[in-house]
């Protein structure tokens, strides 16, 4: 039996190598794979989740969405589990993009426990991510959209984890979005 320091190495080293050619938005063009790293420290070190298939799928979280990664090679290698909650937060790429927003929306209420913290993660680090520099093309207004669709997607995840819900509440609140 594979140790969680293993299990969570190994979902590493797929996740950067899948995302190995590709940036972040901001205008430093950060390496992708920081993103899904950050994800899962948020997870492990802000609110405290130890549950090694949450945090193995907060690292792999957007390998199918943005990679050539499948969800039968993540089930593969790391299980049944991980491959459900990978599965839960991935979207539908065929979808035009404001469907796929909106289906977020509709969506997170009916995501299992798992798949709504690494959602309440991954919006936190891209709020963060959104407040400390503007991505290259993006206009303010553009922002604030962003923060008010984030807040209607995390409305929906609500009940699932004080800490994350409370640090997204202070980023809402900030930019004057009543919750
Ligand atoms: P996008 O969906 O295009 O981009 C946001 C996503 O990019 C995030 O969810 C995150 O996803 C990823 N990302 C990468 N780098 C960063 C970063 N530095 N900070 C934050 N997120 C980052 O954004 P929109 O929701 O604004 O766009 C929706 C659609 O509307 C698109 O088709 C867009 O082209 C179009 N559009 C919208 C405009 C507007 O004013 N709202 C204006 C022009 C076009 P992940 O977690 O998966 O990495
Ligand atoms: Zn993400």
């Amino acid at each position: 039996m594979a140790t969680d320091a293993a299990v969570l190495l190994e979902a590493l080293d797929f996740a950067a190598k899948k995302h190995r050619c590709q940036k972040r938005k901001d205008p430093e063009g950060t390496p992708y794979i920081n993103h899904p790293i950050g994800v899962a420290k948020i997870l492990s070190h802000e609110a405290g989740i130890t549950d090694i298939t949450v945090l193995q799928a907060a690292v792999l979280h957007d390998t199918v969405e943005d990679t050539n990664a499948t969800f039968s090679e993540i089930e593969e290698k790391f299980g049944v589990l991980v491959r459900q909650i990978v599965e839960e937060v991935t979207d539908d790429k065929s979808l035009p993009k404001l469907q796929r927003k909106q289906l977020q929306i509709e969506h997170a209420p009916h995501c299992s426990h798992q798949a709504k913290l690494v959602k309440l993660a991954d919006k936190l680090y891209n709020l963060r991510d959104l407040k400390r520099s503007t991505p290259v093309g993006w206009t303010e207004k553009r922002v604030q959209e962003y923060f008010v669709w984030a807040s209607q997607v995390v409305k929906g995840l609500r009940g699932t984890q004080p800490i994350l819900e409370e640090r997204l509440d202070e980023l809402f609140k900030e930019r004057g979005i009543v919750i």
